[in-house]
């Protein structure tokens, strides 16, 4: 039977990925589901992280998502919920943090919760309540011109007030730097005041793990995903090599890629540099109907013998939005996806059994395809990318090592160090 203590909740995939990273990183064992699942934990772990889809969905969608997602938690032992939200507080006017903070809260009978995206390991850091990006504010970063998040106040205490209706308040960070018991006297002071939720400075990681035992008897807990790192401590647990142990790899390897951020266009240069083989998918033939998966998996077949391969629609913006102009932002998006996810599907089906997939929305559709329900979270390639370990249905329920790598994350020899990590 599973020991779970820590029962996660994650807003988008990806992101459920980092949180579950930072968590091995500082110890435990864990496992990251794709949505909720329908049958009790198998794995012996510490943490289980369930990837929901609801930071851009109607608030009362993400609400029922995420007490779906507490309330099976809960019956696996959690003692503590972690609802884990982007690094630059990713919300629309609507929500969806507060609202479902406030739920979440509700439903744990919780009066006090904390607030912070700070993630000093990714430049994210909150400082008097106002939200960095690097060197910048949060408004100043370019998330004010996000198309579905656009972030243009950079004040998180007035972000979340606006979306909920128990009262915001601030720890700042005079009393983060004097430590655990700085922070739970502010905390009970706040409390007596009508506070209900407050955001928390944090511009280190010392912060951070001195922030972590004030935590400790919280019910609910919501942040980013650097605020992980000082809660196992809370649960007897320390760093170790054992928590990112995965089965031994072996089989083919390949990459799929089909994110167009800079960092992708940077780490697909780079693998073809190293004379790898990379074929690039054109989202126009797939338009016309040519079956473009089939061409991949003949061409890419007789190659995987020799090492990894690349099958990319990575192209540099201008293509993308000449692409997007002519077929639709979401259709083009949609279709790109539904066939590298089908081309991932036919390469493990040929043997491949070390899978890299570039993208956040393609790494969703590839993991439906690949028919993945659970992963365990192994050792960190780069930060917030772990390689993972799942049973695929695509590999007749086979393991497959598989690292999901959302867009802007990763050095530029990505593609190549990560199966060099899997060694
Ligand atoms: P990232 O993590 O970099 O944002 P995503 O996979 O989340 O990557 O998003 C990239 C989106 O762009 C996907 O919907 C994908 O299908 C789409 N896409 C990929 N390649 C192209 C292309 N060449 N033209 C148009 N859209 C593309």
């Amino acid at each position: 039977m599973s020991k779970m203590v820590l029962g996660c909740i994650a807003d988008d995939f990806t992101g459920a990925t980092d949180l579950a990273n930072n968590l091995v990183r500082a110890g435990m064992r864990v496992v990251q589901t794709i949505g909720v699942p329908s049958t009790p934990l198998a794995a012996d772990v510490d943490a289980v992280v369930v990837a929901l889809k609801s930071r851009t969905i109607a608030p009362a969608d993400a609400i029922a998502q995420s007490l779906d997602a507490m309330t099976w938690l809960q019956a696996q032992g959690a003692q503590q919920i972690y609802f884990k939200y982007c690094s630059t507080f990713d919300s629309t006017a609507a929500g969806n943090i507060g609202p479902v903070s406030e739920a979440l809260m509700d439903a744990l009978g919780s009066d006090f919760t904390i607030a912070t995206p700070a993630f000093p390991d990714n430049k994210r850091t909150v400082f008097k309540g106002y939200l960095f990006v690097g060197d910048v504010l949060l408004n100043e970063s370019g998330m004010q011109n996000h198309p579905l998040t656009p972030m243009t106040d950079p004040n998180l205490v007035r972000v979340l007030q606006a979306q909920t209706t128990r009262k915001v308040g601030l720890i700042d960070h005079t009393v983060v730097a004097r430590g655990a018991d700085a922070v739970r006297e502010r905390i009970a002071e706040l409390r007596a005041a009508g506070v209900a939720m407050a955001v928390v400075d944090a511009v280190s990681n010392d912060d951070l793990l001195r922030l972590g035992p004030a935590l400790a008897a919280m019910p609910l807990v919501t942040a980013g995903s650097g605020v992980a790192i000082g809660l196992p401590a809370n649960f007897g647990i320390a760093p170790s090599s054992k928590a990112s142990a995965l089965p031994a790899a072996g089989g083919l390897s390949a990459i799929v890629s089909g994110s167009c951020s800079i960092a992708t266009n940077r780490q697909v240069m780079n693998f073809i540099q190293t004379g790898r083989p990379a074929m690039a998918i054109d989202p126009l033939r797939i338009a016309a109907g040519v079956d473009v998966t089939a061409e991949a998996l003949a061409w890419a077949e007789p190659l995987l013998a020799d090492g990894p391969v690349l099958v990319y629609s990575t192209a540099e913006t201008g293509a993308v939005k000449s692409v997007q102009g002519r077929l639709g932002v979401e259709e083009a998006g949609a279709m790109v996806e539904r066939t590298i996810a089908a081309i991932a599907r036919g390469l493990v089906a040929l043997g491949v059994r070390q899978l890299v997939v570039a993208g956040g929305e393609t790494s969703g559709a590839c993991v439906q395809a690949l028919g993945v329900t659970q992963m365990q979270i192994g050792p960190q390639i780069d930060p917030g990318v772990p390689w993972c370990h799942a049973l695929a249905e695509a590999a007749d329920g086979a393991g497959v090592h598989l690292t999901l790598k959302s867009g802007n994350f990763g050095a530029d020899d990505f593609f190549t160090k990560a199966f060099a990590v899997l060694e």
